[in-house]
């Protein structure tokens, strides 16, 4: 999250917001405090470089009194802030905190529009232009804080790491650094979304894996050849479609099944990419990992259930038929479970917290857009454009619309 400042001190207020003023149109936000903010401090509201200062008609000089613009990254906020009726302290290159001083309240009523001094703030959301492309700011100030105030702490990263799954496994760091990354996406296929699930998700894997050592069956798989309960129907299809991924899909049935499923949920390009390319599911861990998610939920639907239930001999025979091994699962199980939350999912703030400010002020406006393509009418568009009311008076939209005159085409009536 990017950090904001208020411009001037704790204590200021907003003096004259963006907005219509006196006949005319305010494109900025004015703060101060009542009776004046003479040589009062004014500080960067967002990180940036300065690009322009001096001097500016209605802002004052001679320079250094006057203006200055400060244009910020994606990454520092984006956009760009102008500061007026001020005297600068930094200059045109100058690289800007957050938070940092960069000049004071120019004293000078004469160059404050005649009003008590203040400082004023323009916002325009992408890069410096014209008056026109000034927009209001103060959705910014809601989480902004105060210049010397500490910012907040980033959220600590919660949910597995290599670390963890190492532990988990009881496999090398490396090992696990290396599988962590599929693995994540697997728990996520395989909605483990609690402890229990993701204890046993890790003792099932660990245990028929071995720890992570085997990401295929050591067999070569010629003892599937001509298995119709596998679907194993064409020469070649028993070592095609040996056991892969850690606890090992095997026979062409499942392979088909798998591979529209991956398709399904967007992890390959094509539906039958697995079948024509089984030893994907081998060599790629993020595939042989999705291979255990797809057993997991779909092949045997009840074992989350299980999980939930701290079934383990129930999960264990979802899974290996019998009870074998059950003595390392149940160890396993044991040891994970005591791993608690660190074993989940990493929490990244879901997708949208993966998107730059300014990627999410552009989905934002696209859903704007589109609102106002397809949502119901706008006073300003004018009778001519209205599709139509509900009989409680709302507007309709396009897709109401379209559907009335659709039932009027169909019903043969006007
Ligand atoms: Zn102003």
């Amino acid at each position: 999250m990017t950090t904001r400042y208020w411009p001037l001190d704790r204590g200021c207020m907003v003096t004259s917001p963006f907005g219509p003023r006196d006949g005319g149109f305010h494109t900025g936000i004015d703060f101060g405090w009542p009776g004046g903010s003479a040589g009062r401090a004014v500080y960067a509201v967002q990180a940036g470089t300065v690009i322009k200062a001096g001097a500016a008609q209605g802002y004052g000089g001679p320079d250094p009194a006057g203006w200055l613009v400060i244009d910020s990254t994606d990454e520092q906020g984006s956009g760009c802030f102008e500061y007026g009726h001020i005297v600068r302290q930094v200059g045109v290159g100058a690289t800007v905190a957050a938070g940092q001083r960069i000049g004071y309240v120019n004293p000078n009523q004469a160059t404050n529009g005649g009003v008590a001094p203040h400082c004023h703030v323009s916002f325009w959301p992408r890069a410096y232009g014209g008056p026109e492309g000034k927009q209001d700011w103060k959705d910014k100030l809601a989480a902004a804080i105060y210049p010397g105030d500490t910012p907040p702490a980033p959220e600590p990263p919660t949910g597995i790491d290599a670390a963890t799954l190492a532990q988990a496994m009881g496999c090398s760091l490396a090992r696990a650094a290396e599988m962590l990354p599929g693995y994540v996406v697997a728990m996520e296929a395989a909605e483990i979304t609690n402890v229990n699930r993701a204890a046993m998700f890790a003792a099932q894997i660990g245990h028929e894996s071995a720890g992570l050592v085997y990401m295929e069956e050591i067999a070569d798989g010629s003892q599937y050849e001509g298995r119709a309960d596998l679907g194993n129907t064409q020469p070649g299809d028993g070592r095609r479609f040996k056991g892969s991924g850690p606890i090992q899909l095997t026979g062409r049935h499942n392979f088909t099944l798998f591979s529209r499923w991956a398709y399904d949920h967007g992890h390959i390009a094509s539906p039958t990419l697995l079948v024509e390319r089984p030893e994907l599911v081998r060599s790629d861990p993020r595939l042989g990992f999705l291979a255990a998610s797809w057993y997991w939920t779909v092949a045997r639907p009840n074992i989350n259930a299980m999980c939930d239930r701290g079934d383990l001999d129930g999960v264990t025979r979802a899974i290996n038929g019998g009870l074998n091994g059950i003595n390392d699962r149940r160890a396993r199980w044991n040891r994970c479970r005591a791993l608690g939350d660190r074993l989940l999912p990493p929490n990244d703030g879901g997708f949208l917290m993966a998107l730059t400010d300014a990627e999410q002020r552009e989905l934002l406006d696209g859903i704007r857009w589109l609102r106002d393509q397809f949502g119901p009418k706008l006073p300003s568009w004018g009778e001519g454009s209205s599709m139509g009311k509900t009989p409680d008076g709302k507007e309709l939209t396009v897709r109401d619309g379209l559907a009335q005159m659709k039932r009027t085409i169909e019903g043969g009536s006007k």
